[in-house]
């Protein structure tokens, strides 16, 4: 017998791990440092009685979840000489060369060459980079979908990419258009491939229910880690 069960559970936007082992009383706890939401229940009490719990504790659950987001937000990048900066999970230190030229962005070796006018601002550096990365994520999904496309069965209309504050990925199921967030590109490609695969399984499966888990058990069984990898860090 099964000495613990995992389900997710979404109320809202808020998607709770739910954790059915062999203890007495429900346990609540909101994680850092993502604001994750993870229940702990009794293996003999139902889904629906969770939900209901999980709904009458929303309000705490929301408290908790700003607090924790508050702490640990990554600090922001100032696009200084020799400040880190991250493709693909890869390190890079950033060369900063002001010249009167055209804007340019460019990988060598562990380097990311940022050549701009003297003076430019820093939400300019920002808007070059975040094109940067949009070009590299707008690359790397289309083989991915065809791939996982047919692996699966299903078909997508469209996808984009654009900055997203809560998720690394959405999907509208009805309409078969996928969103990934801007984000994804500084973080290890397998990480896109898994919010790739995730995403595509809601094409089967709108809902994160145990038969969306057992989707994402099929085809990508060591999707968690890429989950953790994920989480790890929160989308700032
Ligand atoms: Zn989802």
């Amino acid at each position: 017998m099964a000495t613990q069960t995992i389900n997710t559970i979404d109320i809202g936007d808020i998607a709770v791990n739910v954790v059915r082992k062999n203890i007495k009383n429900v346990h609540l706890s909101v994680c850092p440092p993502t604001g994750n939401v993870r229940i702990s229940a009794p293996m003999r009490m139902n889904l629906d009685t969770i939900r209901v719990f999980a709904i009458s504790k929303l309000d705490w659950i929301k408290k908790h979840q700003q607090k924790i987001r508050s702490q640990v937000r990554e600090t922001p990048r100032e696009f200084l000489d020799r400040e880190s900066h991250y493709l693909w999970g890869k390190r890079y230190l950033l060369d900063l060369v002001e010249l009167d030229t055209l804007p340019s962005l460019e990988l060598c070796h562990d380097r990311l060459i940022l050549q701009v006018h003297p003076d430019t601002e820093v939400v300019k550096k920002q808007e070059i980079v975040n094109e940067f990365y949009r070009q590299q994520i707008v690359a790397a999904i289309p083989p991915l979908i065809d791939k996982w496309e047919r692996l699966m069965g299903v078909s997508v209309t469209s996808f984009s990419v654009r900055k997203m504050k809560t998720k690394w990925g959405s999907c509208t199921p009805s309409l078969g258009t996928i969103r990934f967030n801007l984000e994804l590109a500084k973080k290890p490609a397998e990480c896109l491939e898994y919010v790739v695969v995730h995403e595509l399984v809601h094409l089967l499966e709108p809902s994160h229910n145990s038969r969306f888990v057992a989707f994402m058990d099929s085809f990508l069984p060591q999707w968690r880690f890429y989950q953790a990898e994920l989480n790890r860090l929160p989308i700032h």
